[in-house]
């Protein structure tokens, strides 16, 4: 019985209720669904929806079973059990029979429990894949009934399979577990109206089924027919809440916050322009600076993610709009994800702009602090115009005179709330600009970044020679030493990067370590000079090395993934990479872009063992097939699944239980349509066919969930 009484009328109330008490369920399995699955009440497990479905319709005779087969279903008498091995490798085997003939089935866990249920002599279904050992097929630890027990439908339907974990299987909540829970649930809800949350234009437009028909067919989809409506109708809805969260939030943004305005073009942007670039814009280049002057202009306050591929040119965007910023009695700020990066801004950007009179200073984390206290003073006063740095910037005791333009650099490095943070401490928000050179696919930028403008550089400055990648397994690694020295003799310089992954550190640095040693073997001194960089050097060391390399005293790099982001130094034209295999594609990417810099023909060399999974071996294929970042990214998500895209960990933010980015993005689109039309037409959603938008969103609101971005 249920502690509470509940009305047709209140069905929310409803599917609030715990899950405790649900028939079934109780405290202790409540708990388990708590904690494992992140169910809590009614509605919890309503959403829980299916990761696959198997078609249960058919049974197969035995004699039409192959290993090519995904699951399947046959019928037949167990005949015998007998255990098979010894000891630690004893396995459980049972002979099934129908008229057509004979298979194994195999358990090889679990094996005193099914001794004991398994009935010889009596009519089981089974379900589960097919395999082939000693040339007979069996199927391994399959789910098994009695024919005469089996639920009723449950040979007539599609059947849905759900995420359990572990532990909760342990606990004895598998999926049949779940299923059962469901369909309890499922025979209460259908006394309950579930409250429409769609206006009904969009419903009818889109030729929607109704939210409860969704959610009851989700589950037990009557046939193979209604299950993509239903499908179509969920993630439809959990899109289109999403992006109208997301725009949302921008439309408070944009209404709440004025921006600085940026009215002219002033001097110090057309000296630039016009005496100190030394190669013409690319037409992606001035488009997007275009984008940027317009925002500026506008009196709104802007935040555009800038999106280009490594060596597409974003810093001189970057310069060129601080300059407009100073052009406006504004100061900007351009902050880099580590110190060798902002070092390298710091250096660019004094370059470019010459004898120019503009202030640029750099702050980091080792800016000693009677330096460190110079420069904030002159922030303060206005006499630094520019200050570069790491997120040492955002620290509060950082004061500006007057910031108007704060650039991030590749920002996926940088914490949402780092990001926060750097703005919301002025209480005049400056214009952001957020750089990174990791494509996005363009489903997920409307996602993550969904709040954001985008622009977009997609064309690289003339004369770039594509990279040229090949891969390498570990036994050609003469070959590769030969090619590298080649190289060294032809004045080039080369990168070795090895993997450095937090799990497994301390294997990882030996690697490292014992490639460096056996690299300075093969490249003696005093006619070979090899540096080397990783994460646990002390900075000053590190700089010397970086440095040493830059300036062209040192002929190898060798280095973990601290060189992937941003280092430039045009005449390395080599970029190897040890056990590639483990990198994942968009890193692969980033540490291809540091080659390709200058006017040589460069190399990317994949490094591998010979063992491949089948993923690793798209992914090294991508690489030597592409050199487009996009392609890349698509494909990193297609491979990978948007919950795990290298740099974008916070997608797990965004939670989606039944919409999948990398193959929605059709659905994304329509329904970002759909919000954005919402929005314009009624942006505080207070017309009355709004009014369960308006409720949603605001019950969306509750949720914990951290959303703030960049802004
Ligand atoms: P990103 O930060 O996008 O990876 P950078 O800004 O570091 O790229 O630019 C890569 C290199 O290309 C730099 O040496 C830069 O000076 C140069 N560059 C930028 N824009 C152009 C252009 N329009 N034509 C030629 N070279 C350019
Ligand atoms: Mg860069």
């Amino acid at each position: 019985m249920f502690p509470m009484n509940f009305s047709k009328s209140n069905p929310e109330n409803f599917l609030e209720t715990q899950i405790e008490f649900l028939k079934g369920v109780g405290p202790k399995r409540a708990q388990v669904l708590n904690a494992e699955l992140g169910i809590f009440i009614f509605n919890d497990l309503l959403h829980h929806y299916p990761f696959r479905y198997v078609d249960r319709t058919r049974i197969y005779r035995i004699n039409e079973v192959n290993d090519q087969m995904a699951y399947i279903q046959v019928k037949g008498k167990i005949i015998s059990v007998t255990s098979v091995g010894k000891q630690r490798a004893v396995r459980l085997v049972a002979q099934l029979r129908d008229e057509t003939g004979t298979i194994e089935l195999v358990w090889f866990r679990g094996i005193k429990w099914m001794r004991e249920i398994l009935k010889a002599g009596s009519e089981y279904l089974v379900f589960g894949k097919p395999s082939v050992y000693q040339n007979k097929i069996n199927i391994i630890h399959p789910e098994i009934e009695l024919t005469a027990e089996a639920p009723e439908n449950i040979n007539k339907s599609l059947q849905p399979f759900y995420n359990t974990t572990e532990k909760s299987k342990i606990a004895g909540i598998d999926s049949k577990a779940i299923l059962k829970l469901q369909r309890t649930l499922a025979e209460k809800i259908s006394f309950y109206e579930i409250k429409e949350t769609l206006p009904a234009y969009l419903i009818d437009e889109l030729k929607l089924i109704p939210l409860k028909e969704a959610l009851k067919a989700i589950h037990f989809p009557s046939d193979s027919k209604e299950l993509p409506k239903a499908a179509f109708r969920l993630k439809f809805e959990e899109l289109f809440y999403l992006q109208l969260k997301l725009l949302k939030l921008k439309l408070v943004r944009t209404e709440k916050h004025k921006g600085k305005l940026f009215s002219k073009v002033g001097e110090q942007f057309n000296h630039f322009y016009h005496h100190r670039i030394p190669f013409q814009l690319t037409n992606a280049q001035k488009k997007v600076l275009k984008e940027i002057r317009q925002d500026l202009g506008s009196g709104k306050q802007m935040n555009r993610l800038l999106q280009g591929d490594v060596g597409s040119g974003k810093t001189l965007v970057a310069l060129m709009s601080i300059l407009l910023a100073i052009d406006n009695g504004f100061q900007g700020c351009i902050m880099a994800p580590t110190e060798i990066l902002a070092k390298q801004h710091f250096e660019t950007i004094k370059t470019f702009l010459g004898d120019m009179k503009i202030c640029v200073a750099l702050l980091t984390g080792s800016t000693k602090s009677k330096e460190r206290k110079q420069i904030l003073d002159n922030l303060k006063n206005n006499s630094v115009q520019i200050l570069v740095g790491t997120h040492a910037v955002i620290e509060t005791d950082v004061q500006f005179h007057n910031p108007g333009l704060v650039v991030i650099d590749e920002q996926h490095r940088f914490g949402v709330e780092q990001r926060a943070r750097l703005w919301t401490k002025e209480e005049f928000y400056p214009h952001v600009l957020v750089m990174t050179a990791t494509p996005i696919p363009r489903t997920l930028a409307m996602t993550l970044y969904g709040d954001l403008d985008v622009s977009v550089i997609d064309e690289l400055p003339p004369g770039r020679k594509n990279v040229k990648t090949v891969h390498y397994f570990e036994n050609k690694r003469l070959l590769l030493f030969g090619f590298l020295k080649a190289q060294i003799k032809l004045g080039r310089q080369v990168y070795i990067v090895y993997p450095l992954i937090e799990e497994s550190e301390k294997m990882d640095y030996n690697n490292l370590m014992e490639g460096f040693e056996a690299i300075s073997r093969e490249f003696p001194l005093p006619q070979y000079k090899v540096s080397i960089v990783h994460g646990q050097m002390k900075t000053a060391n590190k700089d010397y090395e970086m440095k040493n390399f830059a300036e062209g005293k040192t002929n190898i790099m060798v280095a973990t993934t601290v060189i992937e982001v941003g280092v430039n130094i045009p005449n390395a034209s080599v970029m190897a990479i040890e056990s590639a295999e483990r990198f994942g594609l968009s890193q692969l990417h980033q540490l291809r872009g540091r080659v390709g810099r200058g006017a040589e023909q460069s190399y990317c060399i994949l490094i591998t063992g010979s063992k491949l999974s089948a993923e690793a071996k798209q992914r090294l294929e991508t690489m030597v097939r592409t050199n487009d970042g996009f392609e890349i990214a698509e494909t990193d998500l297609r491979l990978r699944g948007p919950g795990e895209l290298s740099g974008t960990q916070q997608s797990g933010i965004v939670g989606l239980k039944i919409a999948d980015l990398s193959k929605d993005s059709q659905i994304l689109i329509l329904a970002r349509k759909a919000a954005l039309r919402v929005l314009e037409n009624d942006p505080h959603l207070a017309l009355p066919q709004h009014e369960s938008i308006f409720e949603k969103l605001a019950l969306m609101e509750k949720d914990k969930t951290n959303w703030s971005r960049v802004s």
